[in-house]
Protein backbone atom coordinates (compact mmCIF):
# COMPACT_ATOMS: atom_id res chain seq x y z
CA UNK A 1 0.00 0.00 0.00
CA UNK A 2 1.39 3.67 -0.49
CA UNK A 3 2.96 5.10 2.19
CA UNK A 4 1.41 7.61 4.12
CA UNK A 5 2.52 10.10 6.57
CA UNK A 6 3.96 13.76 7.74
CA UNK A 7 7.31 13.79 6.40
CA UNK A 8 7.33 17.10 4.43
CA UNK A 9 11.06 16.69 3.20
CA UNK A 10 9.98 13.72 1.10
CA UNK A 11 7.04 14.92 -0.10
CA UNK A 12 8.69 18.26 -1.95
CA UNK A 13 11.72 15.59 -2.74
CA UNK A 14 9.28 13.35 -4.73
CA UNK A 15 7.55 16.60 -6.10
CA UNK A 16 10.47 17.72 -6.81
CA UNK A 17 11.37 14.75 -9.38
CA UNK A 18 8.57 14.73 -11.40
CA UNK A 19 6.17 12.55 -8.78
CA UNK A 20 2.56 12.68 -7.57
CA UNK A 21 1.67 13.28 -4.27
CA UNK A 22 -1.48 13.49 -2.41
CA UNK A 23 -2.09 16.89 -0.07
CA UNK A 24 -4.13 17.58 2.31
CA UNK A 25 -6.25 20.48 1.79
CA UNK A 26 -9.60 21.80 3.60
CA UNK A 27 -11.56 21.22 0.75
CA UNK A 28 -10.37 17.44 -0.38
CA UNK A 29 -7.39 15.89 -0.74
CA UNK A 30 -5.90 16.75 -4.07
CA UNK A 31 -3.53 14.67 -6.52
CA UNK A 32 -0.78 17.21 -6.69
CA UNK A 33 2.26 17.73 -9.17
CA UNK A 34 4.85 20.61 -10.45
CA UNK A 35 2.40 22.91 -11.79
CA UNK A 36 5.03 23.97 -13.87
CA UNK A 37 6.44 20.48 -15.29
CA UNK A 38 4.34 19.49 -18.16
CA UNK A 39 5.42 15.60 -18.07
CA UNK A 40 4.51 15.67 -14.28
CA UNK A 41 1.25 17.38 -14.90
CA UNK A 42 0.55 14.61 -17.55
CA UNK A 43 0.64 11.97 -15.08
CA UNK A 44 -2.30 13.46 -13.17
CA UNK A 45 -4.15 13.41 -16.26
CA UNK A 46 -3.22 9.55 -16.17
CA UNK A 47 -3.57 8.55 -12.95
CA UNK A 48 -7.24 9.75 -12.61
CA UNK A 49 -8.08 9.07 -16.08
CA UNK A 50 -8.87 12.60 -16.72
CA UNK A 51 -9.82 13.93 -19.45
CA UNK A 52 -6.91 16.34 -21.06
CA UNK A 53 -9.57 19.14 -21.49
CA UNK A 54 -10.57 19.74 -17.57
CA UNK A 55 -8.44 21.86 -16.83
CA UNK A 56 -6.72 22.04 -13.07
CA UNK A 57 -6.24 24.28 -10.48
CA UNK A 58 -3.27 25.42 -9.36
CA UNK A 59 -2.17 25.71 -5.61
CA UNK A 60 0.42 28.23 -4.43
CA UNK A 61 1.35 29.66 -1.10
CA UNK A 62 0.50 33.23 -0.67
CA UNK A 63 -1.17 36.27 -3.14
CA UNK A 64 2.44 36.79 -4.50
CA UNK A 65 2.87 33.25 -5.82
CA UNK A 66 -0.16 33.91 -7.43
CA UNK A 67 0.44 37.10 -9.30
CA UNK A 68 3.33 35.84 -10.89
CA UNK A 69 1.25 32.84 -12.29
CA UNK A 70 -1.11 35.57 -14.45
CA UNK A 71 -0.69 38.02 -17.05
CA UNK A 72 -3.06 40.37 -15.03
CA UNK A 73 -4.27 40.86 -11.35
CA UNK A 74 -7.11 43.45 -11.40
CA UNK A 75 -8.10 45.27 -8.29
CA UNK A 76 -11.12 42.82 -7.71
CA UNK A 77 -9.45 39.89 -7.97
CA UNK A 78 -6.97 41.69 -5.02
CA UNK A 79 -9.79 42.09 -3.06
CA UNK A 80 -11.13 38.51 -3.06
CA UNK A 81 -8.13 37.10 -2.17
CA UNK A 82 -7.28 39.40 0.35
CA UNK A 83 -10.50 38.72 1.89
CA UNK A 84 -11.07 34.87 1.32
CA UNK A 85 -7.52 33.35 1.01
CA UNK A 86 -6.38 31.17 2.45
CA UNK A 87 -10.07 29.37 2.10
CA UNK A 88 -11.86 27.31 -0.04
CA UNK A 89 -12.27 29.80 -3.29
CA UNK A 90 -10.44 29.25 -6.49
CA UNK A 91 -9.98 32.39 -8.58
CA UNK A 92 -9.42 32.11 -12.44
CA UNK A 93 -7.51 34.87 -14.33
CA UNK A 94 -5.20 35.45 -17.66
CA UNK A 95 -2.46 33.28 -17.27
CA UNK A 96 1.11 34.15 -17.56
CA UNK A 97 3.13 32.15 -20.59
CA UNK A 98 4.64 30.47 -18.09
CA UNK A 99 1.52 28.17 -17.07
CA UNK A 100 1.52 25.27 -19.44
CA UNK A 101 -1.10 24.23 -21.44
CA UNK A 102 -1.45 21.12 -20.50
CA UNK A 103 -2.90 22.99 -16.71
CA UNK A 104 -5.44 25.29 -18.44
CA UNK A 105 -6.70 22.55 -21.13
CA UNK A 106 -5.33 24.94 -23.59
CA UNK A 107 -7.39 28.20 -22.11
CA UNK A 108 -5.87 31.60 -21.73
CA UNK A 109 -6.99 31.63 -18.60
CA UNK A 110 -5.30 29.71 -14.92
CA UNK A 111 -7.20 28.98 -12.12
CA UNK A 112 -5.81 29.93 -9.02
CA UNK A 113 -6.17 28.78 -5.15
CA UNK A 114 -4.25 29.34 -1.73
CA UNK A 115 -5.30 26.28 0.29
CA UNK A 116 -6.13 26.99 4.26
CA UNK A 117 -4.16 23.56 5.16
CA UNK A 118 -1.82 24.33 7.79
CA UNK A 119 0.82 21.12 6.84
CA UNK A 120 -0.14 21.85 2.90
CA UNK A 121 0.93 25.71 3.05
CA UNK A 122 4.57 24.88 4.44
CA UNK A 123 4.78 22.47 1.97
CA UNK A 124 3.84 25.49 -0.51
CA UNK A 125 6.03 27.76 0.68
CA UNK A 126 9.18 25.33 0.45
CA UNK A 127 8.59 24.86 -3.37
CA UNK A 128 9.91 26.91 -6.08
CA UNK A 129 6.70 26.13 -8.08
CA UNK A 130 2.84 25.53 -7.55
CA UNK A 131 1.27 22.66 -7.20
CA UNK A 132 -1.80 21.31 -9.46
CA UNK A 133 -4.00 19.39 -7.93
CA UNK A 134 -7.57 18.06 -8.56
CA UNK A 135 -9.12 16.20 -6.43
CA UNK A 136 -7.02 12.52 -5.24
CA UNK A 137 -9.46 10.00 -6.80
CA UNK A 138 -10.33 8.23 -10.34
CA UNK A 139 -12.55 10.73 -12.41
CA UNK A 140 -15.93 10.49 -11.52
CA UNK A 141 -15.35 8.92 -8.17
CA UNK A 142 -16.22 10.67 -4.77
CA UNK A 143 -13.62 13.03 -3.68
CA UNK A 144 -11.53 11.82 -0.46
CA UNK A 145 -11.28 13.64 2.53
CA UNK A 146 -8.77 10.86 4.54
CA UNK A 147 -5.51 9.63 3.50
CA UNK A 148 -7.16 6.36 3.59
CA UNK A 149 -9.55 6.99 0.79
CA UNK A 150 -7.11 8.44 -1.26
CA UNK A 151 -4.74 5.16 -0.84
CA UNK A 152 -8.10 2.72 -1.21
CA UNK A 153 -8.95 4.81 -4.87
CA UNK A 154 -5.35 5.23 -6.07
CA UNK A 155 -2.94 2.67 -4.74
CA UNK A 156 0.44 2.41 -6.06
CA UNK A 157 -0.61 5.22 -8.80
CA UNK A 158 0.71 8.33 -5.51
CA UNK A 159 4.26 7.88 -4.61
CA UNK A 160 3.51 9.44 -0.95
CA UNK A 161 0.36 10.43 1.22
CA UNK A 162 0.66 13.96 2.90
CA UNK A 163 -1.24 12.63 6.56
CA UNK A 164 -3.19 16.36 7.73
CA UNK A 165 -5.71 14.88 9.04
CA UNK A 166 -9.99 14.46 7.95
CA UNK A 167 -10.29 17.70 5.13
CA UNK A 168 -12.56 20.08 7.51
CA UNK A 169 -15.04 21.39 4.20
CA UNK A 170 -15.41 18.11 2.61
CA UNK A 171 -16.30 19.53 -1.03
CA UNK A 172 -14.74 21.48 -4.23
CA UNK A 173 -13.85 25.05 -3.95
CA UNK A 174 -16.04 28.04 -5.23
CA UNK A 175 -14.77 28.65 -8.32
CA UNK A 176 -15.12 32.53 -9.74
CA UNK A 177 -13.64 33.98 -12.88
CA UNK A 178 -12.59 37.82 -12.45
CA UNK A 179 -12.55 39.55 -16.22
CA UNK A 180 -13.17 42.83 -17.44
CA UNK A 181 -13.75 44.31 -13.90
CA UNK A 182 -16.55 41.35 -13.37
CA UNK A 183 -16.68 38.57 -11.22
CA UNK A 184 -18.49 35.29 -12.07
CA UNK A 185 -19.60 32.31 -10.28
CA UNK A 186 -18.19 29.43 -12.37
CA UNK A 187 -18.88 26.62 -9.41
CA UNK A 188 -20.49 27.01 -6.01
CA UNK A 189 -18.87 25.17 -3.68
CA UNK A 190 -18.08 24.27 0.14
CA UNK A 191 -17.53 26.67 3.23
CA UNK A 192 -15.98 26.33 6.86
P1 LIG B 1 -11.33 20.12 -9.69
O1 LIG B 1 -11.77 19.06 -10.66
O2 LIG B 1 -12.14 20.21 -8.46
O3 LIG B 1 -9.85 20.11 -9.44
O4 LIG B 1 -11.59 21.54 -10.35
C1 LIG B 1 -11.06 21.91 -11.54
C2 LIG B 1 -12.14 22.68 -12.19
O5 LIG B 1 -11.77 24.05 -12.19
C3 LIG B 1 -12.32 22.35 -13.65
O6 LIG B 1 -13.14 21.25 -13.80
C4 LIG B 1 -12.94 23.62 -14.18
O7 LIG B 1 -14.33 23.57 -13.96
C5 LIG B 1 -12.34 24.69 -13.29
N1 LIG B 1 -11.28 25.41 -13.97
C6 LIG B 1 -9.96 25.19 -13.90
N2 LIG B 1 -9.28 26.03 -14.68
C7 LIG B 1 -10.20 26.82 -15.25
C8 LIG B 1 -10.11 27.91 -16.17
N3 LIG B 1 -8.95 28.34 -16.64
N4 LIG B 1 -11.26 28.48 -16.55
C9 LIG B 1 -12.44 28.05 -16.06
N5 LIG B 1 -12.58 27.03 -15.19
C10 LIG B 1 -11.47 26.42 -14.79
MG1 LIG C 1 -12.63 16.22 -8.61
Amino acid sequence: MTKIGKDLALAKQLLQSGQLVAIPTETVYGLAANGLDAEAVARIFEAKNRPSFNPLILHVADVAQAKALTSDFPPKAQLLADTFWPGPLTIVLPRHASVPDIVTGGLDTVALRVPAHSLTLELLRSLPFPLAAPSANPSGYISPTQPLHVAEQLEDKVAYILDGGSSSVGVESTIVMVKDDEVYLLRQGGHQ
